[in-house]
């Protein structure tokens, strides 16, 4: 009696099993998109956006990176492409410090609907976009960040595609170095000649590590916080200063060639596309153009300054004293880069 109890109660079992997937088998075919393209749940999208045909083969994993502009060219190129193995799509020579990339499980037969979207670094963009496809539709400026001046140069003036920069880049173990805005030297755009360069001080940076890091961007109210803590250390191993508050005094002066918001591009900050080496390289006479309309400068940077070189004779900004560097780089903003 028990035996067949037992019995009913697994027969109850098996036809609510079979019947549960037949119900799922039966779901209505405008639930699924009939395409045999490999598309991955992808983190950035809704779940419940893919459809998935049941019992779906399971078909690897697919390499997905961040659509930003910090994402390096190797792992861009690899987005999209799926993998035997989850270590499989994470093998690979990343050219940042650390690789961002996350590998997501694919199955066949999933695909995305044609609304479905993707989180990018400017707003979202299709689903089925691959970061070469974001790439190739980012402004020249975003464009110019990703691969640095050199290769944005070489990118644009030889028509390169992205896997051709690519192959170029990976063979340059500088490239990272030369993406460092310090390290970007270009006289010939704005002909600096009738102003005295300088090397000196451009020089005894690189050969500091500790002080070139700060300048790998254009110099910001950070980039002083970071160089008067170095200062202070030194300065409590007794080490010379004088040489580093030049270096403060200088970094001060050319953040100070910027306007806060250019007036007429309303956003943007000109002091990214200009050569920070050739800025380096200007002459800044102290005298001539003082402290105290910098705000980058704090009060006591001053009384440090008035000690070691005296008190100037006036106070301006590098944007007043130089005012056709600011106005060739707008222009050049607004030609080049607003595209
Ligand atoms: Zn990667
Ligand atoms: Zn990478």
């Amino acid at each position: 009696m028990m035996f067949f109890l037992i019995l009913i109660i697994v027969i109850i079992i098996i036809i609510a099993f079979v019947h549960y997937n037949k119900h799922e088998n039966d779901a209505p075919e405008n639930e699924y998109t009939p395409t045999n393209k490999y598309v991955s749940v992808n983190k950035t999208i809704p779940a419940a956006n893919v459809k998935r045909k049941s019992a779906a083969p399971f078909d690897g994993y697919m390499l997905s990176v961040a659509l930003d502009s910090r994402t390096c060219l190797v792992c861009g190129l690899k987005d999209g492409r799926v993998f035997k193995t989850n270590t499989g799509a994470l093998r690979h020579k990343c050219l940042n410090d650390y690789c961002r990339c996350v590998s997501v499980p694919v199955y066949k037969g999933m695909d995305f609907d044609d609304d479905d979207e993707r989180a990018a670094m400017g707003g979202p963009v299709p689903a089925n976009w691959t970061y070469e496809i974001w790439f190739n539709n980012q402004k020249n400026i975003t464009k110019r960040e990703i691969l640095g001046s050199k290769y944005y140069n070489l990118f644009t003036t030889n028509n390169m595609t992205l896997s051709e920069i690519t192959e170029l880049v990976k063979n340059d173990i500088e490239f990272k170095e030369s993406k460092a805005w310090i390290n970007d030297i270009n006289d010939g755009e704005l002909s600096f000649s009738n102003l005295s360069l300088n090397d000196v001080l451009l020089n005894k940076i690189n050969s500091d590590y500790e002080i070139k890091d700060c300048f790998y961007y254009y110099p910001t109210h950070s980039t002083g916080r970071h160089l008067r803590k170095i200062i202070r250390s030194r300065e409590a191993s007794n080490k010379p200063i004088e040489e580093l508050y030049e270096i403060l005094y200088v970094a001060g002066v050319i953040s100070s060639l910027a306007l806060p918001e250019s007036q007429n591009i309303g956003t943007g900050c000109i002091l990214e596309i200009i050569p920070g080496g050739s800025l380096f390289k200007l002459s800044i006479p102290y005298k001539e153009i003082g402290y105290e309309k910098i705000d980058f400068f704090t009060k006591g940077d001053w009384k440090v300054f008035n000690k070691l070189w005296g008190k100037p004779e006036r106070h301006i900004t590098l944007h007043e004293y130089y005012p056709e560097i600011y106005e060739f780089y707008e222009n050049k903003f607004i030609n080049e880069f607003m595209k």
